[in-house]
């Protein structure tokens, strides 16, 4: 509640986002680290807090070991002369940071770990889908590790906040980077949840290819992109093809997940079945 907000206590700033930053807290009470994601919405609007608050009955829903779980979702109550306000996300605190981060460390990650973030993030989509939510927001800093190097899947719910408040061409590109084709064109998807489901395979394709390459695929290293060279990218590019060094495990694995016809594209029952993560299922250590 409202109260017990008050009384977190910030101890350091762990990261910033679309507009948002993370911050480690301390609850004093119950004596607990959390991280608090501190979300300023831009068009205050009714339409923007009745979305953050169905957000947060569904957020409040879930509970998996796959899932970062979101203990509480809070307005600010205040909105300031621009007519902006913030929201508060309360969160288990992940201390081994993002897969981003290891990945700025780290550069390329060896196939048993890939492999191991792959299946962790099917796990995470296995139970999220059949409770009926899409995530639509797989990328690297929304897949959390925490001190027993387990990895979780971070921020779905938030993103749809923040989509509804973001100018889609400028603030969202982040996002749109790991978005499957179906979802930038009508003419490829009519929105049912299937093609939801499939949109969050095609994402966890870019991510794998990702580790792989040691950059993201669809654009060269320091290159920047506009909205649409992006798009034009993702739609019909040949570019996401998989380097000759990878095993033929990962090159079929991440070809099922790139399928860019949604229909034909492997879904989250198959590739659990896949030997690319099942080859490496009984050695723990690598996220979990
Ligand atoms: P988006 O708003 O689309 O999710 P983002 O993932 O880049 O964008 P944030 O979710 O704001 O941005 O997170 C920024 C960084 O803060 C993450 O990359 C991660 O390092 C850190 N972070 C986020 N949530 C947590 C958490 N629960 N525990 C620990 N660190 C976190
Ligand atoms: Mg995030």
């Amino acid at each position: 509640d409202v109260e017990s907000f008050s009384k977190l206590e910030k101890l350091a700033v762990l990261g910033h986002g679309n507009g948002a930053t993370i911050y480690k807290v301390w609850h004093c009470q119950t004596a607990s680290i959390y991280a608090l994601k501190v979300l300023r919405v831009d068009q205050h609007t009714t339409d923007v807090w009745q979305q953050a608050g169905q957000e947060a009955e569904i957020l409040k829903r879930v509970d998996s070991p796959l899932i970062v779980k979101c203990h509480a979702v809070l307005n600010s109550g205040c909105i300031d002369s621009d007519n902006a306000g913030e929201l508060y996300f309360l969160m288990e605190y992940m201390e081994g940071g993002s897969l981003q981060d290891i990945l700025c460390i780290h550069r390329k990650l060896p196939e048993e770990a890939i492999s191991r973030v792959a299946r962790r993030v099917l796990e995470g989509l296995c139970y999220l889908h059949s409770t009926k939510i899409v995530h639509r927001d797989i990328k690297p800093s929304n897949l959390l590790i925490n001190s027993k190097g387990e990895l979780k899947i971070a921020d779905f719910g938030v993103s749809q906040v923040v989509a509804s408040t973001c100018d889609p061409h400028v603030s969202y590109l982040g996002t749109c980077a790991y978005m499957s084709p179906e979802r930038f064109d009508p003419e490829r998807w009519d929105g049912d949840k299937e093609g939801g489901f499939a949109g969050d395979v095609w994402s966890l394709g870019i991510v794998l290819l990702e580790c792989h390459v040691g950059h993201f695929p669809l654009i060269s290293p320091g290159e920047t992109p506009d909205w649409a060279t992006l798009m034009c990218a993702i739609c019909f590019s040949d570019r996401l093809e998989i380097p000759e060094t990878a095993s033929p495990e990962f090159k079929s694995f991440v070809s099922r997940c790139l399928e860019k016809d949604w229909r034909a594209r492997g879904t989250v029952d198959e590739l659990l079945r896949h030997p690319f993560v099942n080859k490496s299922s009984g050695t723990k250590g690598w996220f979990g």
